[in-house]
């Protein structure tokens, strides 16, 4: 019922109405309505990116803009602003990259590069006064740009929250890139990024990291630092990159500068626009970033703790809660590296999409919020019963379910959902009963059965899970049920631990012991604070579990927790 919010009829093609164009006009247009502009010209039927497949359909934003409204010489990828400033507001007099830069969603022969201004982070706006600023970007083939291979030319608008998405094509395979953005005299720090390796060709490694959950007022983020100097071929951020809950003043952040709008629950696009330019002034964060292209998946507190589609934790008016989700999707999209054809229409944001590296692995980054059913009993931790069990109840929404299984039929060796929380019970006794939290797959049984037989049918015989959410890392056996001992294991899950949340933790604490007490299937867990790096192989897939003892304190050291060692063609965990 989407009442509050109408969607654009992709008939609608922007340009045939170039009144509606003109910078004010724009510019004055509601956020949460949604421009008129790329959406219609980006639903596209294949949802695996590919090389050389049907991505140039996709115009940006600013490309519409720039091939409309501009002279030829602000064309993307040819020269600068200067002669056309009237166009634009001056180039802030402050250095406005103090958000960082990033990049993401390899393909073989494309990158995303993204940045936002802002001059002060902390401010309303970020310290940007309204009007678009005109931003250069140069890639090149080495940190000091004797060797640039890509440059262009995006507009910052006001109506993005002056954030910047190019989608850089026509690069080589499998090859660091350097990027960086200049606006006026200012010019961003340098970031590195990596192409995907080409399509089915034989790849014998590749390293990537995953974590979830920079919950930043509860802890450092020291696991930013040590990924960043990790610099892994591809990073997954599986969900909670931000929190929509009041900021106290106490904790491991006090005296930090923040935005006047922590002190309530973030509901309007300003209030999470304010609050990711609060995260992203990190600098372990923005050097993560800078480090690795990465790729990104939205949980729940992105939005607001546990929604459910159109439904929200408290039952406001799913009309009302709608409305919210636009803003925090608008928000989601503008600071994420992910392609502009990612940009939400009204509530909607089309997010699960698969990356495909050589003959060697299929990661399908999922969605597991936006069409999930709503949790059973309530929500929390329980039984499971007869609705946990419904075939008519699903996490992944039928369409994504088809997608999915669709996927398991790829030749690539390794097949990996990307996501946001686990598929296995974890399931404990409490009150002599087993019980499991409801958010997660073990609430969504017949969404797991589905899958999981899908795989079995589609002859994947070691399906691999990497999740976060839990705040804790879990290494466990993927089975259709956990009851039925007679149910055959089919592969392994990783959960990550967090960055932050949750504060320190401990190496084992009570649900810990809990877990592994009722669910046998667990082979590992650690309560502290971190993030799992890997590398993949044709045979192997090797995974660390780096932690550290304290985010409460300044450059905790990092350490390996353990090492998960899982062969390529059996579901088996060894541990070390
Ligand atoms: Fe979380
Ligand atoms: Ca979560």
């Amino acid at each position: 019922m989407y009442l509050a919010i109408k969607r654009r009829s992709p008939t609608r093609h922007p340009g045939a109405d170039r009144s509606q164009l003109a910078g004010a006009t724009i510019q004055r247009m509601p956020d949460h309505d949604g421009v008129t502009l790329p959406h219609a010209l980006t639903v596209g039927a294949d949802r695996t990116l590919r090389a050389g497949t049907t991505r140039r359909r996709f115009l940006t934003w600013s490309a519409v803009v720039a091939g409309i409204a501009m002279t030829p010489q602000l064309c993307p990828g040819t020269a600068s602003a200067e002669g056309s400033a009237d166009l634009f507001a001056p180039a802030p007099r402050d250095n406005p990259f103090r958000l960082g830069v990033a990049s993401g969603d390899p393909l073989p022969d494309g990158i995303v590069l993204w940045t936002r201004l802002a001059t002060d982070p902390t401010a309303p706006r970020g310290g940007m006064t309204p009007g678009s600023v005109a931003v250069r970007w140069e890639l090149a083939t080495d940190p000091r740009f004797t060797s640039i291979v890509r440059n262009g030319q995006e507009l910052a608008t006001e109506l993005d929250g002056w954030s910047v998405h190019v989608d850089v094509r026509g690069l080589d395979p499998a090859r660091d890139y350097f990027y960086r953005f200049i606006a006026g005299p200012h010019r961003s720090t340098v970031g590195r990024t990596r192409t995907a390796p080409r399509l089915g060709a034989p790849l014998s490694s590749l390293s990537f990291a995953w974590t979830s959950c920079q919950r930043w007022d509860q802890g450092l983020f020291t696991a930013w630092a040590d990924l960043a100097q990790a610099a892994p071929d591809v990073v997954f951020f599986l969900g909670d990159y931000i929190y929509e809950y009041p900021i106290p003043a106490t904790g491991p952040r006090a005296g930090q500068p923040r935005p006047e709008s922590v002190t309530h629950e973030q509901m309007s696009l300003e209030d999470y626009r304010d609050r990711y330019a609060l995260y992203k002034s990190d600098p372990n964060l923005a050097a993560a970033h800078a480090s690795s292209p990465f790729i990104s998946a939205f949980d729940d507190h992105e939005v607001e703790n546990n929604w459910a589609g159109q439904i929200s934790e408290d039952d406001v008016d799913p009309r009302v809660f709608l409305a919210r989700r636009a803003n925090a999707f608008k928000a989601w999209w503008e600071n994420t590296p992910v392609r502009a054809n990612l940009r939400p229409v009204g509530p909607d944001l089309n997010a699960y999409r698969r990356f495909t590296f050589g003959d060697l692995v299929d990661f399908s980054v999922l969605d597991t919020r936006q069409y999930r059913s709503d949790q059973a009993d309530g929500d929390g931790v329980h039984k499971q019963d007869a609705v946990t069990a419904d075939p008519a109840r699903t996490i992944t929404g039928a369409a994504q379910e088809k997608w999915i299984l669709d996927g398991f039929t790829s030749r690539s060796r390794w097949k990996f959902l990307a996501h946001q929380t686990v598929i296995s019970d974890l399931a404990r006794t409490t009150g002599g009963e087993r019980k499991v939290d409801v958010d997660q797959w073990g609430g969504y049984e017949a969404s797991r059965h589905r899958i999981l037989d899908g795989a079995r049918e589609r002859g994947v015989s070691n399906l691999a899970s990497i999740v976060g959410d839990i705040h804790r890392t879990v290494v466990s056996e993927l089975k259709r049920d956990y009851v039925d001992t007679s149910a055959p294991v089919q592969g392994v899950e990783i959960s990550a631990t967090s960055i932050s949340s949750a504060g320190d933790g401990a190496d084992v604490d009570s649900q810990g012991k809990a877990i592994a007490a009722a669910s046998p299937h667990v082979k590992f867990g650690n309560a502290r604070r971190g993030y799992a790096r890997a590398t993949l192989s044709p045979t192997n897939w090797r995974t660390e579990i780096r932690v550290t003892d304290s985010v409460s304190t300044p450059n905790s050291p990092m350490r390996t927790a353990a090492t998960i060692t899982v062969p390529v063609d059996r579901p088996e965990i060894n541990v070390s």
